[in-house]
């Protein structure tokens, strides 16, 4: 027993393990899966499973890979990539939701997004940022 517990701990010395993008990528193993048991094509079926085994693949891949700056620079590019999407996602779900009392309009001079009362007509705005007026129309 002793022996096996000292053949893992030599095999996994400085490998670089699990982070949020192999999490990610089996939580997509996992989407790829449940839409495999849905789907009844059989060439959906094979292309599925293919790109099912190859996520595999890869998790084990990273996980076990001495590369360990590489496999950080891929993590890092990803959290980069997922938090612009979660905070794209956020951005659009408060449009939704103050759909029906704000408007969301740029500024023509620093594109910031202003955020402005729901009220009919053509109105002047000054943007809190850069000062600078311009007109908003608001129709709807
Ligand atoms: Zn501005």
């Amino acid at each position: 027993m002793w022996k096996i517990k000292q053949w893992l701990s030599n095999f996994f010395y400085g490998r670089y393990g699990n982070d949020t993008f192999n999490f990610a990528l089996l939580v997509l193993y996992f989407i790829i899966a449940i839409i495999n048991v849905i789907a009844r094509n059989v060439f959906s079926i094979t292309i599925f499973f293919l790109i099912q085994w190859t996520v595999l693949l890869t998790v084990i891949f990273r996980c076990l890979s001495r590369n360990i700056a590489a496999r950080r620079r891929e993590n890092e590019w990803f959290q980069r990539v997922f938090y612009k999407c979660i905070a794209w996602f956020k951005y659009n779900m408060q449009r939704i939701r103050d759909f029906k009392y704000k408007r969301y309009r740029k500024c023509p001079n620093c594109k910031a997004v202003l955020r402005l009362p729901n009220k009919k007509g053509k109105h002047g705005v000054k943007c809190p940022s850069c000062h600078t007026d311009f007109k908003v129309n608001i129709i709807i």
